[in-house]
């Protein structure tokens, strides 16, 4: 007789740590737990900003084998093209599964205004290891063409002063500094809609990122709109117009991949409604977590990209997924507050947890033990001993690729694969 059937879509921050607590658990009858994912790896999407930086490289991907080893969840490497949430069915290219109980943990993807511009390519999304590469080949390349004397133009605009916009800023400012040392670099600005930078932190948080930032050689704009992207210009909504060979996205707005709108799942937010058990208001026995699903009600910070919240729900989940195969009371998520820790750049880092609040180099350590514990968490102490080293290898094959100067129309940088090895 074949276990009760999980199946978990999306190997991200919910859907990982959910199969690794599933796997845990002393059921009464047997489940199998499958984790489909669309590539063979975790994602650290919190060190993507360092990766575009180029102070990091593999490190970013995990591989998802290494994550589940010594357990009995079974991942299968598809990309879901299709989600039946009545029939509780997934189906990708060449196969389907049934489940007795599904669970969507698909992310998000940036949601970029169509408006913004016409020109495909012309902003450039940061949310993916792709896009991280690009944007990090992108700059390089742009940056060596402009102090060998050609015509390029290698300033960088970031549209967004949110958490992501500001470590993207302060990451590729450091980089630039980096490649040309004291001679004059390409200039890097930030442009914020609200009157400050980190709306969704306190005052002090964002005229702390703004000082750094300014420090480091940033120009930041708050309190004005990118409108309108063409031919190597941002036009703002004042009427100012910044040259930029390089626009970044990284306004705050995400949606679940195409997949789950088309499968009828999601509603005007772009998100998976669900209760707060994270079941699914119309679908029995469909749960949905992380960035694709929202708690409507629930207030704004208990549904923005969070890989702390994501992790929070997945605890949640596994405790009213096992209620429900084993019997036991369905218990409400309770969003706890965020925890933010930013890096600012190397060595410096702001975090705020409530009233407590820091800033220098003891965040940005946090940081990296945060993502430490992550790790640990979720494929124990001999994965993480194993990714220090290749940490720390990393950042000098990064640092080499730094200063080696690139051959005309040639990007000598480490391709996606090159980078997981
Ligand atoms: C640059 C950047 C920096 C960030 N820094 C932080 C930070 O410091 N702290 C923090 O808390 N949050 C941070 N975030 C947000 C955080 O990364 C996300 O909120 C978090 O990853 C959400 O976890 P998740 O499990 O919902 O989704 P994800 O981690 O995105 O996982 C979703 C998974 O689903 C898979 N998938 C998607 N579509 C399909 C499909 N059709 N078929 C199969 N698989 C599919 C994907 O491959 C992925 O593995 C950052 C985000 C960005 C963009």
């Amino acid at each position: 007789m074949r276990g009760r059937r999980i199946v978990i879509v999306g190997g991200g921050f919910a859907g990982l740590r959910l199969a690794r607590l599933l796997d845990r658990r002393a059921w009464r009858r047997p489940v199998e737990v499958t984790l489909i994912d669309r590539t063979p790896y975790h994602l650290l999407r919190p060190k993507l900003p360092q990766a575009v930086g180029g102070r990091i490289a593999c490190a970013v991907h995990v591989p998802l084998a290494a994550l589940v080893s010594g357990t009995r969840i079974r991942v299968l490497d598809h990309e879901a093209a299709a989600i039946d949430p009545v029939a509780r069915r997934v189906a990708w290219d060449g196969g389907a599964m049934d489940a007795d109980l599904l669970v969507l943990a698909l992310g998000s993807g940036p949601r970029v205004p169509s408006e913004l511009a016409e020109e495909p390519g012309a902003v450039l999304p940061i949310w993916d290891f792709d896009q991280a590469c690009g944007i990090r080949r992108r700059v390089q390349f742009l940056a060596e063409a402009a102090r060998a004397g050609r015509a390029v133009d290698g300033d960088v605009v970031v549209i967004g002063g949110g958490f992501v916009g500001v470590e993207i800023a302060a990451e590729v400012q450091a980089r630039l500094g980096r490649l040309y040392g004291h001679r004059a670099r390409p200039t890097v600005t930030l442009v914020e809609r609200r009157p400050r930078l980190l709306p969704r932190l306190s005052a002090w948080a964002g005229a702390v990122a703004g000082s750094r930032l300014a420090r480091l050689g940033v120009s930041v704009l708050t309190g004005v709109s990118a409108a309108h992207v063409a031919g190597g210009r941002v036009h703002l909504g004042d009427g100012r117009v910044l040259r930029a060979g390089t626009v970044i996205w990284a306004g705050g707005s995400v949606e679940a991949p195409p997949v789950v709108a088309g499968s009828g799942l999601t509603d005007g937010t772009g998100r998976i409604p669900v209760r707060g058990t994270l079941e699914t208001d119309r679908f029995a026995g469909v749960f949905a977590l992380g960035d694709c699903a929202y708690v409507p009600g629930a207030g704004d910070e208990a549904s923005e990209p969070s890989a702390h919240r994501a992790e929070a729900q997945a605890v949640t989940a596994a405790r009213n997924i096992a209620a429900q195969l084993d019997g036991g009371q369905a218990v409400e998520h309770r969003p706890t507050r965020n925890v933010y820790v930013l890096a600012l750049g190397p060595g410096y880092g702001v975090l705020e947890a409530g009233t407590l609040r820091a800033a220098g180099r003891a965040p940005s350590v946090l940081k990296e033990l945060v993502i430490a514990q992550h790790l640990a968490r979720l494929g124990g102490w001999p994965l993480l001993c194993g990714a220090v080293p290749r940490v720390i290898l990393d950042t000098f094959r990064a640092a080499a690729w730094d200063t080696s100067p690139l051959a005309d129309g040639a990007v000598r940088v480490g391709t996606a694969r090159g980078w997981t090895s």
